[in-house]
C-alpha cells in the first residue's frame, strides 16, 4: 500500500510546526520560521495569544458542546455582537469558510424564494475567485484544478470576469439570484476590487432586486484595517460569509445577513451539529475583545502602510524579481515578475530564510502576518525578504 495515512491531497513541505510562539512558529527540530502566512490568515492573533488561549481553556473545562436543540446564552452573546458591529441583523455559526459561503449561497436561493420568485437561483461569480472546496463552493469558481473530476457541479452558477462591471451587468437576467464576490480576492492574487466596480455592484443589485453577497472570509475580521473590507468601499452587503480570523485559529465561521435578505431562513431550513457551539462562541469573543478594543483597528491600518512601505522601498533593490506591492491593510501581496516563479520564491524563503508566505495566483506572494506584529517583525521580515531576493536565482529564459 503506498497511499499515506492522510489522504494526500496537500503537497506538504518540509516544515513540521509542533509550537507557536506570538509570531514565530517552531518546527520538529527547534528550527523558527517568522510566520507571516498566519495559517492563511488565521491566527490573527499569532500564536498563543493569552486571552485566546484561556478563554479557549476555561470554557473546555466549563461547557464545550451542546445541540442546537437547546438555547445558546453563549451563541446569543455573541450572534449580538456582530450584529451590533456590522449592517448584519442576524448570523448562523459554521465550523468553516466553506459552510459559511454555503449559508449564504442557501440564504440568497431562500430569498428569492420567499418572495414567489424560485426561479431566481443563479449566482454569479467571478474570475480567480475562491469560495472553499465543498461542491456548492467550487461550483462558484472557474479554477480548472478544483473542478475537473468532480462534475457534475452544482447547476446556477455563472463565472464573469472580476473588476469588470460591464461583463456583470450583461450577465443579469431573470434568473439572477445575486453576486458572490471576495472584496478583496485572496487565493486568486491578493486583488482588491476596484471602488467603481463594488459599488456598481450594489447599484445593479438595488435596480435589479439581486443580492450582494460578500465573501470576507480571509480579508475580514480587521485584516485590511477595519473590521470588515467592505466598509472601506461605503458599500453594504446583504449577506457575508466570514471564517479564518474570526476564531483566530478555532475552527469557525459565521452567515452574517440583513433581516431582508434572511426572510426564507426559517424553522427548519438550515443547520450544522457543531455550529456555534460552547468552545467556538468563546473562542470567537476572546477575538473580538481584543480586534475591537480601541485603537486594535487604528493600529492595523497603521502597520499595515509600514509594512508595505518598507516592500515598496525594496522592490527598486530587486527589480528583476519584485514587480509591485498590492492589497490592503496587512493582506499585503508581491507580485514577481514573470521570469521569476511565486511557489520557488515562497519555498525558498522559507527554506532558507525562516520566513513563512504564502503563494497566491497571478505569480504573487501573500504576506498575510499575524496582526499584532510590531515594528521589529517588519524590519525582520523585509531583511529576510531582501536577502532571499539577493540569494534567489531567477532562472534565465534559455
Ligand atoms: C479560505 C477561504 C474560503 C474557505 O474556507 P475554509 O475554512 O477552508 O472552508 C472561502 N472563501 C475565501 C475567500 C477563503 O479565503
Amino acid at each position: 500500500m503506498s497511499i499515506t495515512p492522510l489522504m494526500p491531497v496537500y503537497p506538504r513541505c518540509d516544515v513540521r510546526p509542533v509550537r507557536g510562539e506570538g509570531c514565530y512558529l517552531i518546527g520538529e527540530r527547534g528550527e523558527r520560521y517568522l510566520d507571516f502566512a498566519s495559517g492563511i490568515a488565521v491566527n490573527l492573533l499569532g500564536h498563543g495569544h493569552p486571552v485566546l488561549t484561556k478563554a479557549i481553556a476555561d470554557q473546555a473545562a466549563t461547557l464545550m458542546h451542546v445541540s442546537n436543540l437547546y438555547g445558546s446564552p453563549q451563541g446569543e452573546a455573541f450572534a449580538r455582537r456582530l450584529v451590533d458591529a456590522t449592517f448584519a441583523d442576524t448570523v448562523f455559526f459554521t465550523n468553516s469558510g466553506a459552510e459559511a459561503v454555503e449559508c449564504a449561497i442557501k440564504t440568497a436561493r431562500r430569498y428569492h424564494y420567499a418572495n414567489g420568485n424560485p426561479h431566481r437561483h443563479k449566482i454569479i461569480s467571478f474570475d480567480n475567485a475562491f469560495h472553499g472546496r465543498t461542491l456548492g463552493t467550487i461550483s462558484a469558481t472557474s479554477q480548472p484544478k478544483m473542478r475537473d473530476g468532480f462534475e457534475p457541479l452544482l447547476p446556477g452558477f455563472d463565472v464573469v470576469p472580476f473588476n469588470d462591471l460591464e461583463a456583470a451587468a450583461a450577465r443579469i437576467d431573470d434568473n439572477t439570484a445575486g453576486f458572490l464576490l471576495e472584496p478583496v480576492q485572496g487565493e486568486g492574487g491578493v486583488t482588491p476590487a476596484t471602488q467603481d466596480f463594488l459599488q456598481g455592484l450594489r447599484a445593479l443589485c438595488d435596480e435589479h432586486g439581486v443580492l450582494l453577497i460578500l465573501d470576507e472570509v480571509q480579508c475580514g475580521y480587521g485584516r485590511t484595517g477595519t473590521f470588515f473590507a467592505h466598509e472601506q468601499y461605503g458599500v453594504i452587503p446583504d449577506i457575508m460569509a466570514v471564517a479564518k480570523g474570526i476564531g483566530g485559529g478555532f475552527p469557525m465561521g459565521a452567515c452574517l445577513a440583513t433581516e431582508e435578505a434572511a426572510k426564507g431562513m426559517v424553522f427548519g431550513t438550515h443547520g450544522s451539529t457543531y455550529g456555534g457551539n460552547p468552545l467556538a462562541m468563546a473562542a470567537g469573543s476572546a477575538v473580538m475583545d481584543v480586534v475591537m478594543a480601541p485603537g486594535f483597528l487604528d493600529q492595523v491600518k497603521a502597520t499595515g502602510a509600514r509594512l508595505r512601505a518598507a516592500l515598496e522601498q525594496m522592490i527598486p533593490n530587486h527589480d528583476d524579481l519584485f514587480a509591485e506591492v498590492r492589497g490592503m491593510g496587512l493582506m499585503l501581496g508581491l507580485k514577481l515578475k514573470d521570469s521569476a516563479d511565486a511557489r520557488s520564491f515562497v519555498a525558498h524563503l522559507r527554506d532558507h530564510h525562516g520566513l513563512l508566505t504564502v503563494s497566491a495566483g497571478q505569480n504573487v506572494v501573500r504576506i498575510l502576518p499575524p496582526l499584532v506584529i510590531e515594528e521589529s517583525h517588519i524590519t525582520e521580515c523585509v531583511e529576510r525578504l531582501s536577502a532571499g531576493a539577493r540569494s534567489f536565482a531567477v532562472p534565465v529564459a534559455a
